[in-house]
């Protein structure tokens, strides 16, 4: 995992990079490999939003508390030291399916967590929501990191690393125990003058508005094959998820996929293995733009000795899969 004097972290994705920008801060000394060329990655596609609310219940996400004003702290941060914004909080609306729906969540609004909702007639508001460019962190992030010596561009072929290879990490025989459960996922950008500027409409899929009248559309969710070839049935599903959000006339400018590194129970790997010199930061699933701030600085603070990563997260969970 290390070589003389320091970490080798694999791959660039938006998981890797947010770690290396924390052992940058923590003084930890690593060299980055990445190779996009072999290994095509999710975080190109991303819709990147960030929202503390999740399903139809409008249950808070997993350990939003925790999570969300870190990612308020260390976005910021990082564009500060960047000098390129790629942050952008939004609120996000969440109209009502129907009356059925309106009604159902009205009887239960009592058991219902209030702190990132303000209620309307026709729908919620969430706060603290918003999305992060992250083809735009990672592009400057990469040019950052070369600046500085720290990035191969060439596929890793060693074991002694720490990875951060995506959903590719379930074809490395040392994590390939593990629970992965990748799931492709479409999008499209679209340039259209009918939907708001101001917020990110979520009605069983999002329009995230870019400025200038461009938007992301998303996403699709599928389990049966793994290219990251772009299909016209997603084409087709994304048309008519942007029709059920009112928007009829668009011009479509791209369409991207890439593979989520989602896992069986819905909880990130984080930590180091029980018996090889390896670590792994992956498992982020739909969630990286706000679950890999916040397991990043606990890694870190793991390996500097102050705290341990939560057990729901810890790559530990899983240490009875290596012993066998
Ligand atoms: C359509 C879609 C929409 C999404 N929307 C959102 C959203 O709105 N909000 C959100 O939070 N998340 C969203 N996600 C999920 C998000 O993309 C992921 O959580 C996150 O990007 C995963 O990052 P990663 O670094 O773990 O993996 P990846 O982005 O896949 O990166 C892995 C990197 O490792 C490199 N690599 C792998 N193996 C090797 C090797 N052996 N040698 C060298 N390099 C290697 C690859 O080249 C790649 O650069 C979405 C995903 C999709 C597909």
């Amino acid at each position: 995992m290390k070589n003389d004097k320091s970490f080798i972290i694999v791959g660039q994705g938006l998981a890797g990079t947010i770690l290396a920008h924390h052992f940058l801060e923590a003084e930890i000394p690593f060299e980055m490999w990445d190779s996009p060329a072999t290994h095509f990655n999710s975080s190109q596609a991303a819709g990147g939003i960030f929202n503390p609310v999740t399903g139809r219940k409008l249950e808070q996400t997993w350990l939003a508390d925790e999570l969300f004003p870190y990612l308020f702290d260390f976005y910021p941060r990082l564009e500060s030291l960047l000098g390129t914004r790629f942050f952008f909080p939004m609120p996000l609306f969440r109209p009502f399916a129907n009356v059925e729906m309106k009604s159902w969540l009205l009887e239960r609004k009592a058991q219902i967590h209030h702190d990132f909702l303000r209620w309307e007639e026709d729908g919620v508001w969430v706060e603290q929501a918003g999305w992060v460019d992250v083809a735009t962190l990672l592009r400057i992030s990469r040019d950052y990191f070369a600046a500085k010596g720290l990035l191969k561009e060439a596929p890793y072929t060693g074991s002694q690393a720490i990875f951060c290879e995506g959903f590719h990490g379930q074809q490395n025989p040392l994590w390939s125990r593990l629970p992965f459960l990748p799931a492709k996922g479409e999008l499209m950008e679209i340039c259209s003058d009918e939907p708001s500027e101001e917020y990110i409409l979520n009605k069983n899929g999002f329009i995230v508005p870019l400025g200038s009248q461009h938007f992301k559309v998303g996403a699709t969710y599928a389990w049966k094959e793994f290219t990251n070839e772009t299909t016209p049935e997603a084409l087709e599903e994304l048309t008519k998820k942007l029709a059920l959000m009112g928007v009829e006339n668009f011009a479509l400018i791209q369409q991207k996929t890439g593979i989520r590194p989602a896992t069986q129970d819905r909880r990130p790997f984080v930590g180091f293995h029980s018996q090889e010199k390896a670590g792994i930061f992956n498992g982020f699933g739909s969630k990286g733009v706000s679950l890999c701030p916040y397991f990043a600085k606990q890694w870190t603070n793991e390996i500097l000795g102050k705290t341990i990563v939560h057990p729901e997260a810890s790559i530990r969970r899983f240490y009875h899969l290596f012993s066998v």
